[in-house]
């Protein structure tokens, strides 16, 4: 069952983007949270699914740890970026069943930068509207369907 409403903004197509303001961020069903975002090691650290200790080491290593526990889908030995692990939905591993971000205060720099800094159309976003009222019923529903919540959601993202 799918309980957000659609929209003709497609994450994937940035011309369909609207102009970006904070104040979209309450009603939206966090689409931007549905793009691929690669991390530094440095912003695991901050989020406290890396010790300090672990980035002198091998991040092949690391990368591999952290693919197995379902944080991250892969790692750019190039770049020294891990990609977030994506649910089926698409939804970045760290957003809540409430559609807010569960590490806000500890989010990744791409992630506070987006995208009035960063992003493929800088100043614009992906916006949808969620529906008014979604039931507890439905998110319940939404909550038993995925594998791997993360508790404790904090607020909006960007
Ligand atoms: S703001 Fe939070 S939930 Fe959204 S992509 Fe970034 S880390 Fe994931």
């Amino acid at each position: 069952m799918d309980i957000w409403s659609p929209a003709k903004v497609d994450q994937d197509r940035p011309s369909t983007w609207v102009p970006f303001r904070a104040s979209l961020c309450s009603s939206c069903q966090a689409t931007c949270c549905l793009m691929p975002v690669e991390v530094s090691v440095e912003d695991l650290v901050r989020i406290g699914i890396v010790a300090v200790e672990e980035t002198q080491g091998s991040l092949k290593k690391l990368a591999r740890r952290l693919e197995k526990e379902g944080f991250i889908k892969s790692f750019r030995a190039a770049t020294g970026l891990f990609l977030l692990a994506q649910r089926s939905g698409r939804e970045c591993v760290f957003l809540g069943p409430d559609r807010l971000c569960t590490v806000y205060e500890k989010r990744p720099d791409v992630c506070r930068g987006f995208p009035t800094a960063l992003g493929p159309r800088v100043g614009n976003c992906p916006y949808k509207k969620k529906l008014e009222a979604v039931s507890k019923i439905d998110l319940l529903q939404l909550a038993e369907k995925s594998d791997s919540f993360v508790v404790g959601p904090k607020r909006c993202s960007t």
